[in-house]
């Protein structure tokens, strides 16, 4: 086909009684042309016209199957949500709700009682406040107790996230000066006591997530953090970022941190905890109050979604956590990966291979989860990426990797069924 062969977008919109046939008309005379330029054929318009259509009717955000080994994979929507998680989005999202209405005043409620009892019980935390996700909790904290004053904080601790998230940014942000101390490897607690001045307004301590220090470090402990703020009568500030509910070796939990003195301490709900997006803080009522007071927290407040979901997944910690998808992949046995691996290598003539997951979303970075993947053809990370349900695994020397440490044993089924949909 030649350029001038090809139709008119009207032309080809004619006979396609559809409001999007003019748009998805244009998209595929474009491609076209662009192929017939490169010396290829377009083929069948009409029918690529049709695609194009299903398509743009089709939703963007979509499930995918992991198959990476990352179980808090933050491109791939962080912790999956456990049964009682989305049933209670449901039951809650299909109706009206008593998101922010006291049953039993019948008057108006605030939408951050539904989850203070269960996280005072979770973390023995005075009082608690929940927000849209952890980095918002950062500013919320740090607006409410520092604007316009000083916060202390670690050089070790001045960590990037990812995508550009950067502690100094959201400090600024907030509205407070920064004051690092110590070197990148070494802070000790008189650093900080040496920095404090009149205008300081807390300490901040950052949990190193995705990177860890080795060598000549030292770090002040938690503890003796604690005991500064208090000789100066200045709250601390605990960012544990991942955060866990429960021992998990390594992580420190939002319980311990407050043990060891920390006055407020903020979390994610969507990495260690297996919830959704979130921003939790608990600890001392009074400071709790000014969070709430700020006009930043109406900003940053919770969707009744996340609401439903978070409120579901910390009751399962009060007595069956092992029924969190992400406690229970980091928990399982490497022989029943294994045996997942081997069941998908049978099906679909790929080889188990060795590999080692990991926990992801900046939580303990140096572990190392036995996992087994079934390794396939490289060519087949394209297609298996495009395919329904799309599957992303790791390219790795030449062949594609399909971990099954973050694949459910159904989900494994679902893959090896679109592996052989590709062949
Ligand atoms: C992940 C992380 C955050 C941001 O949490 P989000 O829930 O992703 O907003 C903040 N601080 C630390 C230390 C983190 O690891």
């Amino acid at each position: 086909m030649e350029l001038r062969d090809l139709p008119s977008v009207d032309e080809l919109a004619r006979d396609c009684d559809d409001p999007l046939a003019v748009d998805a008309a244009r998209t595929v005379l474009d491609r076209a042309r662009e192929e017939i330029r490169a010396g290829a054929e377009p083929g069948d318009l009409e029918a690529r016209l049709r695609d194009e259509l299903a398509a743009a009717r089709a939703p963007s955000l979509r499930r995918v199957l992991n198959a990476t080994g990352v179980v808090v994979h933050t491109n791939l929507g962080r912790a999956p949500l456990a049964e009682e998680a989305l049933t209670h989005i449901v039951e809650v999202a299909r109706g009206y709700s008593n998101l922010e209405y006291s049953l039993g005043e019948g008057t108006r409620g605030s939408r951050q009682d539904h989850l203070a009892r269960v996280l005072r019980r979770l973390t023995g935390a005075e009082s608690a406040l929940v927000v849209n996700n952890n980095a918002g909790a950062m500013l919320l904290a740090l607006a409410a107790l520092a604007e316009g004053r000083e916060v202390v904080v670690s050089r070790g601790e001045l960590i990037e996230i990812g995508d550009g998230f950067r502690i100094p940014d959201v400090l600024a942000r907030s509205g407070a000066r920064l004051v690092e101390v110590g070197t990148t490897n070494r802070t000790r607690a008189a650093d900080y006591e040496r920095a404090i001045g009149p205008e300081t307004a807390l300490l901040l301590r950052v949990h190193q997530s995705n990177f860890r220090l080795v060598g000549f470090t030292e770090q002040a402990r938690l503890a003796e953090l604690a005991e500064v703020a208090r000789r100066h009568d200045l709250p601390l500030l605990d960012d544990l970022g991942s955060g866990s509910l429960v021992e998990q070796p390594g992580e420190p939990t939002a319980r311990e941190s407050l043990d060891a003195g920390a006055d407020l301490v903020c979390f994610s709900g969507d990495k260690l905890l297996g919830g959704p997006q979130a921003g939790i803080v608990v600890g001392r009522a009074d400071l709790v109050e000014r969070l709430r007071r700020h006009p930043l927290q109406r900003a940053l407040r919770i969707d009744k979604l996340s609401l439903a979901a978070l409120e579901a997944t910390l009751l399962l910690y009060l007595d069956a956590p092992e029924r969190i998808p992400a406690l229970r992949m980091l928990r399982q046995d490497a022989a029943t990966v294994r045996a997942r691996a081997e069941r998908l290598a049978a099906a679909t003539g790929g080889e188990v291979e060795e590999t080692t997951g990991r926990v992801g979303g900046g939580a303990l970075p140096l572990a190392e989860l036995p996992s087994f993947a079934c390794a396939v053809e490289e060519s087949l990370a394209a297609p298996l990426r495009a395919g329904d349900p799309p599957v992303v695994g790791v390219v790795r020397d030449g062949r594609l990797l399909l971990d099954c440490l973050t694949l459910t044993d159904a989900e494994a089924e679902e893959a090896a069924a679109a592996v052989r949909a590709c062949r």
